[in-house]
Order: structure tokens, then sequence, then C-alpha cells
């Protein structure tokens, strides 16, 4: 049985004030039976970690560096996030392939990074509305994943997430339905089949695209999606919740 996981992905937007009373709003409801996550911004990462020390909600990182330690200026590595006590990190989300030029190549390097710093990294794929429309989806999802699964080890992959965005519903209010999630959840469950049966039905593929409180409940019940990936209903502790609740 896997444990339903939901993520809050903060995105650029943060103030510490905002962040201390999100927190503590959520802190202060009963937390639900999925595991939590949040991701907010580089500056904010301490200050939600100091307020989540004593609960078992999580604090990854939106991104990190492809390098180690160095001459990066304006780049942040995975080892500081470990030293900071990040537990995970976003890598390949839609909005970093397009405005950053993330590649499926730097989201393996970045991967090795993190998981070489203890961190379990979250990779998003998923296809474009051009890309749905001309049948693609399956051959897109499978060219971001692949390079993943095989340069990584057995070991490292079993500590890699998976969240499956399709781009069109980020932040559209469009959600793919239940059937179209699901559909490619068992795909890109499959592909990592072909490389071990037992990390395949391990492994967490979460849903990401508009899922809000009235849509949650039917995504997560499908039998190969494993939780959320939120971005604007994260940024509100009751429907955060919510979701939280409903997986
Ligand atoms: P959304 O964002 O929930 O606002 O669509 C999801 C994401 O980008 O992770």
């Amino acid at each position: 049985m896997r444990q339903k996981l939901v993520a809050g992905n903060w995105k650029m937007h943060a103030s510490q004030q905002m962040v201390t009373s999100l927190l503590e709003k959520m802190l202060s409801k009963q937390a639900p039976s999925a595991k939590l996550l949040v991701f907010p911004p580089y500056p904010y990462l301490s200050q939600a970690i100091q307020i989540l020390a004593e609960s078992n909600i999580g604090v990854g990182a939106q991104d990190c560096s492809q390098a180690e330690d160095g001459a990066y200026t304006g780049e942040v590595s995975a080892t500081m996030l470990a030293d900071l006590g990040v537990s995970h990190v976003l890598l390949g989300h839609s909005e970093r392939r397009q405005y950053h030029s993330e590649t499926d190549a730097s989201v393996v390097e970045k991967a090795k990074r993190a998981l070489a710093a203890g961190i379990i990294p979250v990779i998003c794929v998923g296809e474009t509305l051009a890309q749905r429309e001309a049948g693609e989806t399956n051959q897109v999802v499978s060219q971001q994943l692949t390079p993943l699964v095989k340069q990584l080890s057995l070991a490292q992959l079993q500590k890699v997430v998976v969240a499956y965005e399709p781009v069109w519903a980020i932040g559209t209010g469009l959600t793919a339905t239940p059937e179209q999630a699901q559909e490619v959840h068992a795909f890109l469950r499959s592909l990592v089949a072909k490389v071990d049966k037992a990390l395949a039905e391990k492994m967490l593929f979460l849903y990401g695209g508009s899922m809000k409180p009235d849509n949650a409940a039917s995504l997560l019940k499908m039998p190969d999606i494993d939780g959320g990936l939120i971005g604007g209903a994260s940024l509100d502790a009751d429907q955060f919740l919510a979701i939280g609740k409903a997986a």
C-alpha cells in the first residue's frame, strides 16, 4: 500500500507574514492521513522548517543546482538545502522547463545531486495541449522520464517521486479527468515496471494541475494516483488540508 502524498508548490508566492500565518493555520487544524509537504521559495525555507519542526509536514525546495558548491552566482546547491533540513526538491517543473531552459538532461543531473545530498527528488513531467491534441502524450512523458530511469541506479530510483502535470491544466482551472490522469499514471508506472516491477509498485506518482478540494477525491481514488502536487490551492490552508483529507 502506497501512502498518499499531498504537496503544495507555492511557486513565487510568499512573505514572512504569509509563511507564518499559512503554516500556523495548517498546524491548528486536524492533520489529514496523507503525508503533507510544502515547497516555499528559497528565502522562506528556514522559516518554514522552524515552524514545522515539531510537525510531520515536510519542507521541500522548488529547484536545486546541477552543480556542486562553487563559483555559480545565484545558484543554490542540494547540499545547502540538505544542510537546512529540506527533505524534497521539485525538479523539471514545466515552468522551469518553459522559462529557465530546464532539460531532461539537467533534471537527471539535479536528481543525482539531490540524492547524493539525501534529498528526495520530485520529478515533474507532462505534455502541452498541442502535444495532447496531436496524440503525443505518452511519447512526451516517456521522453521526460526515461533518461532518469536509465541513468539512476535502482537504489536511487527507489527514492524518487514522479509528478504528472499536464501543462494545459496548470493554473488554468482545467483539470485532467480522473480517467485521463489515470491512463498516463498507469503508463508511467509501466515504464518503471520495465526496469523493476517491485520498484514500480512502490513508486509514488502524484497528479498536478488545478487540483482543488472539489475534484481531488475523484482523482485521488484512481488506482495509480498516489497524491497531488498542488499550486494555487496550496496557498489556502483550508483548501490544502481538504485535499489532504480527500487523499
Ligand atoms: P495549480 O499548479 O494547482 O495551480 O494548477 C500545479 C503546479 O504547477 O504544480
